[in-house]
């Protein structure tokens, strides 16, 4: 049976019964796309070099040192050229800028990536808007937003267009459906936004002053969850066999945090007496569950698509830029 289908299925049979929800598995996602692009580096690689990656990782970070490591494991994993700069966290926005200069400058890099947050000294900004946008993996400059805003081809900042992916890669329907974004980020809530109005969703935004948020996100047949606050959206914010993407990420630290929010699930209650913390999404993990049609998990869900769209973009940059040099 398709995703809308059984979404409608449930939809209807809700008050009767409840059907386990899809669960929407971005690590199979993400090592489908990985294993995609793994073909067309080795046929890029044949022909001359493969896309090269730099990763600007300043100061000292653990949770930045993670992300940026994973990004290098998943560059090796199909075959990228990377790299790890790591100036001091003295460094000054100078400095950035002419380390950025000369990334823009090298051939063989195709796509730089200037982890944030930056020291505090420096003006991130600045240092965004001097990436090269033909370079700019992360999607974050001006010039690519306007080109997503206006829909011409340019490059997609990637938890968004890993989102699309998610929805796309498990056939479920887009266009004429209602999405709630929940999160007016510039990185996650305003590009997937602009991607789900491309794919002729109607769209609504909402934010931290939004009058009625539980009522407006249940009018969602997609409800996308960028929040930033650990398990804000629970049942009430959730139609009965909506899809719901949660990209929350966000770290409890306290056994009663831990006990109030995964109250039925005993597993992690015991994983954070092992490991002192545990993820949650935005979402409840119960009552999304329950409620849904279908729902990314977090882990699991909209994490991977991050680091493979990232790949994905790197890829492109690497095929634009060799497109165009040949051109020219
Ligand atoms: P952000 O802080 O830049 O934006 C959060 C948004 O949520 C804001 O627009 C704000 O208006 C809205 N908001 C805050 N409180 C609200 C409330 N009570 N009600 C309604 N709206 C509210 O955050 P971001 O960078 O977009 O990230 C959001 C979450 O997604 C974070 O947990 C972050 O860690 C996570 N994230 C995950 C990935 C991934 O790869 N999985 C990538 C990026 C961000």
């Amino acid at each position: 049976m398709r995703v809308d289908q059984q979404r409608q299925m449930k939809h209807y049979l809700m008050l009767s019964f409840s059907l386990p929800a899809l669960v929407l598995n971005g690590n199979r996602i993400r090592d489908q796309i990985l294993a995609e692009l793994r073909a067309g580096v080795e046929a890029m690689t044949a022909r001359g070099r493969p896309p090269g990656l730099a990763a600007v990782l300043a100061g000292r970070n653990p949770a930045s040192e993670i992300y940026v490591r994973n990004k290098i494991k998943a560059c090796e994993s199909i075959g990228l050229y990377s790299e790890k700069i790591t100036p001091p966290d003295t460094i000054t926005t100078e400095e950035m800028l002419a380390l950025v200069a000369e990334l823009n400058a090298r051939e063989e890099i195709d796509g730089i990536l200037v982890q944030l947050p930056l020291p505090p000294q420096v003006d991130s900004k600045r240092v965004l808007l001097a990436v090269d946008p033909a370079k700019d993996v992360d999607g974050f400059h001006p010039m690519n937003v306007g080109l997503l805003v206006t829909q011409r081809p340019g490059l997609v900042a990637c938890t968004a267009s890993g989102i699309l992916e998610i929805l796309k890669r498990s056939n479920i329907p887009i266009s004429g459906r209602r999405a709630v974004i929940i999160g007016r980020s510039d990185i996650v809530g305003k590009p997937v936004a602009f991607l789900l109005l491309h794919e002729n969703a109607t769209v609504t935004i909402c934010h931290s002053r939004t009058a009625g948020l539980a009522a407006v996100a249940r009018e969602a047949d997609i409800l996308v969850a960028a929040i930033g606050r650990p398990a804000l959206v629970t049942r009430e914010f959730i139609r009965p066999g909506a899809t719901v993407i949660d990209v929350g990420m966000n770290r409890l630290e306290t056994l009663t945090d831990v006990e109030r929010i995964f109250a039925s699930m005993p597993a992690k209650i015991e994983e954070f007496r092992q490991k002192g913390s545990v993820l949650v999404g935005d979402c409840h993990p119960a009552d999304v569950a329950e409620c849904a049609g279908a729902y990314t998990p977090v882990p699991g869900g909209v994490g991977p698509l991050t680091i493979a769209m990232l790949m994905a973009n790197t890829v492109k940059a690497a095929k634009c830029r060799t497109g165009s040099s040949r051109s020219a």
